[in-house]
C-alpha cells in the first residue's frame, strides 16, 4: 500500500522471528494461548481504567469485554479480537517489533541450547510465537487516543504500518489475523480450537467465544425442482407398477403440507470457557490438578513441572482477602542475575475480582519476588487511583499475613522432607515396627543388621514425592531466603530456621542451623562459620584444622552473599556467630582451665590411684564426644598402633 510505512524489526527480534519461522518444534499450539493471554491483558487493562473513568468503555458492543475467534476456511485465516485497550500507531511500533524486551536475547539462546519454546510468555515475546503458524499477520487495532491502524509483516525483517481506511471499525481494541501456513490447516478445525481453548485458557477472566457453524434442520416449502427430481428417481426405480405408484403419491402429497426438512449450517458464538475464579472457591473444593493447571496459568509456565508447594486462604477479620501463592517449579532465568532490577512482586492484584496490577510493590517484600500468585481484597477500594491505592491502610495487614503464610509454605516443605528429619530417634521411632516384620520372614542374622540399617526401610509413596523436595527449594530459592535474612529484621529469626548450608561435619549434605546446634559439643558455646570461594578450598584451610582435631563442626559459607549476610545475622537462639578466620576464637580454652580447676581433685586422685610406669598423666581432655574416657599416649611417646608393632617385634 502506498500509505504505508515501512519499518525493520530489532535486530533480537528479528533472530527470534527467523528461529521461530523455522523451528521445527512440534507444539505449535502455544500461539494461541499467547494471543489470548494478550487479549486478556488487554481487557484488563481498560477494565482497570474505566474504574476511575467510565467514558473510555464508550458504548454499545464497546462495552462488551471479550474475546471473539473467527476462522475462515477458504482463506485460511484465524482472527483473534478483544475489545481491550488497543494500540496507537507508536504503540505498534514499538511494542510488535522495535523495541526488544529484556528477556528477548536471554529467550533466544535458551531456545538455541534446548529448542523448547513453552516458556515464550514468560520472556515477554509471546506475540512472536505467531509465526510458528503464519507466514503473514495483520494487526488491526484501534486505540482511544488514536485512528485504527493495520500492522502487518511477512516475517521478512520488516514491517509495515498504515492508517486503516478499508477494514470495518472496531471500535475499539485489536484483532489479529493470523494468514496460516499450508502445514496449519489443523487450526481451521473448530473442534481442535474449542480444544485447545479449554487446555489453556481455563482461567482466563473474560468470555471467550468462537464463531462456530451449527447444523440445524429448517422446514422449507418443498418447491417444484425437487418434487421432480423424487417423481425422477421413483420413475427409474419401478417402472412397471407406474400407474399404482402415482396414485399413491398423489394421496400421499395432498396428506402432507408442502414444506420440507433441509439441514442447514448457520453460525453463532458458543462460549468456550466459564471463567472461574479458583481463589474464590474453597480450598478444600479445589483439587491439586487445578491447583497445578492454575500456576501455569498464572506463570505463563506451560513446561510439564509442577509447582513445589502452593497456599490458598481466606483472610478475615478488618482486613478480607484471598490469595493464592506458589513456589515455581523453578528459579526464574533472571532472578538473581540482576536482583535489584527485577520485578519487586509476582503477585497479582485484584479488587473484587477486577485485575487491578501485577506490579504491585506493597503486596510483598523484595526477597519474596520468587513466588508466583494472586491477591483479591474485598476491603480496598475499587474506584480510586493507583497512587491512593498503594497508599491504603489495609495493604500493611495484607503483606504481613502474606509473608506470614509465604515462610510458613516453605517451613512445611522442609517439614515434609523425609531427608530433613534425619534426626536418628525420629527415624527409630519410625522404623522399630517395620523391624520387627522383618525379622519373622528373614534370617536371625540379616535382620540383626537391618536393626541398624535404618536407610534399608520403606517408605510410603507420597514420602518418597516429598523426599529431596527442600534441598530442591533451597538449590532454586536459597539466596532468596538469605537476601530475606538481609532485608527483613522483623523475620529474620523465622528465616534463619530456613537457611541450609554445607559444614566440615556434614558429608556433602545440606544442614539447618537447628541440626547443627543439636549436635554442638556441650562445651562448645559459639556456632562456628568460615566463608570463602568454595568447599574444597575452604577445607584446606588452616584456620579449620585445629577445630578439625577437636572435632567441632564449622559451617562452610561458599556463596559471595553470606559474607553479606553474616553482618546481619549476630545471633541464633541465644548462640553467637563466630568467624574462625577471625579473632575471638576461643576454643574452650577458658572453659578447659575452668574445668580443669574444679576437677582438679580428681584428675590428682585418678593419677596417684594409677601410678605406675606406665601412666604419665591424667587430664580433662578436649578431643571427646561422647565416650567417657579414652586413653592416649604422650606427646612425645609412641602412638598406639607403633607400640603395638614394637610390641609385636619383640615377642
Ligand atoms: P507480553 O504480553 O509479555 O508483554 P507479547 O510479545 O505477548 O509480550 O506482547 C507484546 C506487547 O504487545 C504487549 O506487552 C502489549 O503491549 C502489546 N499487545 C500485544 N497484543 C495486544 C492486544 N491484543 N491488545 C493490546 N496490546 C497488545
Ligand atoms: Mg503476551
Amino acid at each position: 500500500r502506498a500509505s504505508a510505512e515501512k519499518f525493520e524489526f530489532q535486530a533480537e527480534v528479528s533472530r527470534l522471528m527467523d528461529i521461530l519461522i523455522n523451528s521445527l518444534y512440534s507444539n505449535k499450539d502455544i500461539f494461541l494461548r499467547e494471543l489470548i493471554s494478550n487479549a486478556s491483558d488487554a481487557l484488563d487493562k481498560i477494565r482497570f481504567l474505566a474504574l476511575t473513568d467510565k467514558e473510555v468503555l464508550g458504548e454499545g458492543d464497546n462495552t462488551k469485554l471479550e474475546i471473539q475467534i473467527k476462522l475462515d476456511k477458504e482463506k485460511k485465516i484465524l482472527s483473534i479480537r478483544d475489545r481491550g485497550v488497543g494500540m496507537t500507531k507508536e504503540d505498534l511500533r514499538k511494542n510488535l517489533g522495535t523495541i526488544a524486551k529484556s528477556g528477548t536475547s536471554a529467550f533466544v539462546e535458551k531456545m538455541q541450547t534446548s529448542g523448547d519454546l513453552n516458556l515464550i510468555g514468560q520472556f515477554g515475546v509471546g506475540f512472536y510465537s505467531v509465526y510458528l503458524v503464519a507466514d503473514y499477520v495483520e494487526v488491526i487495532s484501534k486505540h482511544n487516543d488514536d485512528k485504527q491502524y493495520v500492522w502487518e509483516s511477512k516475517a521478512d525483517g520488516a514491517f509495515a504500518i498504515s492508517e486503516d481506511t478499508w477494514n470495518e471499525p472496531l471500535g475499539r481494541g485489536t484483532e489479529i489475523r493470523l494468514h496460516l501456513r499450508d502445514e496449519a490447516g489443523e487450526y481451521l478445525d473448530e473442534l481442535k480450537l474449542k480444544e485447545l481453548v479449554k487446555k489453556y485458557s481455563e482461567f482466563i477472566n473474560f468470555p471467550i467465544n468462537l464463531w462456530a457453524s451449527k447444523e440445524v434442520e429448517k422446514e422449507v416449502p418443498a418447491d417444484e425442482d425437487e418434487s421432480i427430481d423424487e417423481e425422477e428417481t421413483s420413475e427409474s426405480s419401478s417402472s412397471e407398477e407406474e400407474g399404482e405408484e402415482e396414485d399413491a403419491e398423489k394421496a400421499e402429497d395432498e396428506k402432507k403440507p408442502k414444506t420440507k426438512t433441509v439441514k442447514e449450517t448457520t453460525y453463532e458464538w458458543e462460549l468456550l470457557n466459564d471463567m472461574k475464579a479458583i481463589w474464590l472457591r474453597s480450598p478444600k473444593e479445589v483439587t491439586d490438578e487445578e491447583y497445578n493447571k492454575f500456576y501455569h496459568s498464572l506463570a505463563k509456565d506451560f513446561s510439564e513441572d509442577k509447582p513445589m508447594a502452593w497456599s490458598h486462604f481466606n483472610a478475615e477479620g478488618d482486613v478480607e482477602f484471598k490469595a493464592v501463592l506458589f513456589i515455581p517449579p523453578k528459579a526464574p532465568h533472571d532472578l538473581y542475575e540482576s536482583y535489584y532490577n527485577t520485578k519487586q512482586s509476582n503477585l497479582k492484584l485484584y479488587v473484587r475480582r477486577v485485575f487491578i496490577s501485577d506490579e504491585f510493590n506493597e503486596l510483598l517484600p523484595k526477597y519474596l519476588n520468587f513466588l508466583m500468585g494472586l491477591v483479591d481484597s474485598d476491603t480496598l477500594p475499587l474506584n480510586v487511583s493507583r497512587e491512593m491505592l498503594q497508599q491504603h491502610s489495609s495493604l500493611k495487614t495484607i503483606k504481613k499475613k502474606l509473608i506470614r503464610k509465604a515462610l510458613d509454605m516453605i517451613r512445611k516443605l522442609a517439614e515434609e522432607d523425609p531427608d530433613e528429619t534425619n534426626d536418628k530417634e525420629k527415624r527409630g521411632l519410625i522404623h522399630i515396627p517395620k523391624f520387627e516384620i522383618v525379622l519373622f520372614t528373614r534370617s536371625i542374622k540379616f535382620s540383626f543388621l537391618g536393626m541398624y540399617d535404618i536407610t534399608d526401610v520403606e517408605e510410603s509413596s507420597e514420602e518418597n514425592e516429598k523426599k529431596g523436595q527442600y534441598a530442591k527449594f533451597w538449590n532454586e530459592f536459597g539466596k532468596s531466603v538469605k537476601l530475606g535474612i538481609i532485608e527483613d529484621a522483623t523475620n529474620r529469626n523465622r528465616l534463619a530456621k530456613l537457611l541450609r548450608f554445607e559444614t566440615t561435619k556434614s558429608d556433602g549434605k545440606l544442614t539447618s542451623l537447628d541440626q547443627y546446634i543439636s549436635r554442638m559439643k556441650s562445651s562448645q558455646k559459639d556456632i562456628f562459620y568460615i566463608t570463602g570461594a568454595s568447599k574444597e578450598q575452604l577445607e584446606k584451610s588452616p584456620f579449620l584444622e585445629r577445630l578439625n582435631k577437636k572435632d567441632y563442626e564449622v559451617i562452610l559459607f561458599t556463596d559471595p552473599v553470606d559474607e553479606y549476610l553474616m553482618q546481619y545475622l549476630m545471633d541464633y537462639e541465644d548462640k553467637k556467630f563466630q568467624n574462625v578466620s577471625k579473632e575471638g576464637l576461643k576454643l574452650k580454652d577458658s572453659k578447659t582451665k575452668e574445668l580443669k580447676e574444679s576437677f582438679k581433685g580428681l584428675t590428682k586422685w585418678w593419677k596417684t590411684t594409677l601410678a605406675s610406669d606406665n601412666v604419665e598423666d591424667v587430664k580433662i581432655s578436649n578431643r571427646l564426644a561422647d565416650t567417657p574416657c579414652v586413653v592416649v599416649t604422650s606427646k612425645y611417646g609412641w602412638s598406639a598402633y607403633m607400640e603395638k608393632i614394637m610390641h609385636s617385634q619383640t615377642l
